[in-house]
Formats: structure tokens, C-alpha cells, sequence
């Protein structure tokens, strides 16, 4: 007996619209988005499109209509409630912008609940193009098939972000100057004490010329910051941001649930 084949299928095209989803809606596409069902992926009446709205989760659409400048849709069933996401933010000083898309797509692509640009010093960029990057993190998230997007923040300077920064959330400083071995940080940071719950956390990262001494200190001296080190090697900013990231998932976030 052939197997049913699975439906939707993989190839049908995902994308996150602004419209809160939900079963027997018609939801209309316009602009870019339309461009692609119609001109890239050229759907047609009947076609299966994956629909996701960063709130209920993802759902099922098929083709009611595909003109040149929109595309009509009937959404169906919902497939997958929206995911629950770690509650790690990210917060990496400004880079050039080619590493610091890469961030964007590698941060989305690893489940981070927030980006949080920081703007320091020694930043050699200072300014994000916030339409540009929340099109990385959304073709990222669509890419890797996240039912939820990153929560973006517009880059803040990092006094400010130490001055505004949440009681409850940890501040792991990744510090080239050194700091605890970030694994144990990490782990610790999942069972601090008995009965207590997870922390809240996020991980800080320079840009290519790191942190100034001013600086340093105004970070170490946070409550709630934690200095890390991503041992011996002097990491490239975006290397650093991604290996932390990757490092706190495996250790405290949803890589270990099954
Ligand atoms: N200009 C600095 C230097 O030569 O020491 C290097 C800065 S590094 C390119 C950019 C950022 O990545 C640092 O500010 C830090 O946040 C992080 N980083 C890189 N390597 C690290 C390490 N071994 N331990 C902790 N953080 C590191």
C-alpha cells in the first residue's frame, strides 16, 4: 500500500503574514509577498501555502485566488501551535552589516525570543536599517520553519541598555578579558538553586574591538551580570554571539527537551 503522501507538502511555501490567523479566514497578499507565491513559487487556485502569524501559530492555506498584484487565501487547519520559545535574548554590539545580517539569520535560525542590538564605544557601525533586518529574521524564521519570530529591538547604547536592564533577567557579560568558564555559567543558570526557577537570561557580546575598560566595568558592576568566558581564542564578534547562543541552548534552553 503507497504511503499517503504528507500534506502539506515540504516544498509548499511559508510565510508569516501581519493578520492574526484562524480556521475558514480569507487572508489577502500583497506587495513582495505576492510577487513570490505568484512569480516564484507560481501558485495556483488550490495550491497549499503555509501560513504562520507569530501568535496562534501555523496554518494550513490553500489558493482561493492568484492575480498579478495579490494572492487570496483560504486558511484551512491549523498544523502547529505557535512554538514556545526559550527566553534568551541576545544582545550583540552593532557589526558590519554583512556580519551582523548574519547574526540576524543564525540568532533567528537558533531560537532566541529576542534581539537586542547594543551600541558601544567602539562600534564601527551605529545605525540597523530596521526594515532590512526584520526581513532577515523573518526569511530566516520561515526558512527553518520557526512558528515564532525573534522580538527585534531597536539598538540602544549600552548604558542606557544597563541602566533600563530587567531585575529578573541575567546578564551573561561575555568578556574577552576573561570570566567563568561559560558552560558552567550556562548550566548553573538552568538549576540555580532548588525550588528556585530558570533565570531569565541573555548574553552580551562587543563589537570588533571589544569592550573599553569604562565599559567593563559599568557591566561588571550590574546585579545582574555574569561575566563569561568563550574560552582561550578571541572570537569575531558574530562568531562569538552564535557560539554562546548555541552553547546556552544545548545547556539551558530547548535543545536538551525532547
Ligand atoms: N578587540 C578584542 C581583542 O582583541 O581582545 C576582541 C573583541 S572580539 C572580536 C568581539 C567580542 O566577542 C568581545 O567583545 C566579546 O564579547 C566576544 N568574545 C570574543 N572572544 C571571546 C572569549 N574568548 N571569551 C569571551 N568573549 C569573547
Amino acid at each position: 500500500m503507497p504511503a499517503t503522501p504528507a500534506w502539506p507538502p515540504k516544498s509548499a511555501p511559508r510565510l508569516f503574514v501581519e493578520q492574526q490567523l484562524g480556521d475558514g479566514l480569507q487572508v489577502t497578499i500583497d506587495g513582495p509577498q505576492a510577487h513570490y507565491l505568484a512569480r516564484v513559487m507560481r501558485v495556483g487556485q488550490g495550491d497549499a501555502v503555509v501560513l504562520c502569524d507569530d501568535a496562534t501559530g501555523e496554518w494550513l492555506a490553500s489558493v482561493a485566488a492568484a492575480g498579478k498584484r495579490d494572492v487570496t487565501l483560504a486558511v484551512q487547519q491549523r498544523l502547529r501551535p505557535r512554538e514556545a520559545v526559550p527566553d534568551f535574548w541576545l544582545c550583540p554590539a552593532l557589526l558590519k552589516k554583512d556580519r551582523f545580517d548574519m547574526v540576524l539569520e543564525k540568532a533567528t535560525e537558533l531560537g532566541v525570543a529576542m534581539i537586542h542590538p547594543v551600541i558601544t564605544r567602539r562600534c564601527v557601525a551605529d545605525k540597523l536599517n530596521p526594515e532590512r533586518a526584520r526581513q532577515i529574521v523573518t526569511e530566516a524564521a520561515e526558512q527553518c520553519a520557526r512558528t515564532a519570530l525573534p522580538a527585534l529591538a531597536e539598538p540602544v547604547k549600552l548604558d542606557m541598555m544597563l541602566r533600563d536592564w530587567p531585575e529578573d533577567r541575567l546578564l551573561f557579560f561575555a568578556d574577552e578579558e576573561g570570566g567563568a568558564p561559560a558552560a558552567e555559567a550556562f548550566a548553573f543558570s538552568k538549576f540555580p538553586q532548588r525550588g528556585e526557577g530558570q533565570h531569565k537570561a541573555a548574553v552580551l557580546i562587543g563589537p570588533e574591538g571589544g569592550f573599553d575598560q569604562a565599559e567593563r566595568e559599568a557591566v561588571r558592576a550590574l546585579p545582574q551580570a555574569r561575566p563569561v568566558s568563550l574560552g582561550p581564542r578571541i572570537l569575531r564578534g558574530e562568531t562569538a554571539a552564535l557560539a554562546a547562543t548555541a552553547l546556552w541552548m544545548g545547556l539551558a534552553g530547548d535543545w536538551a527537551e525532547d
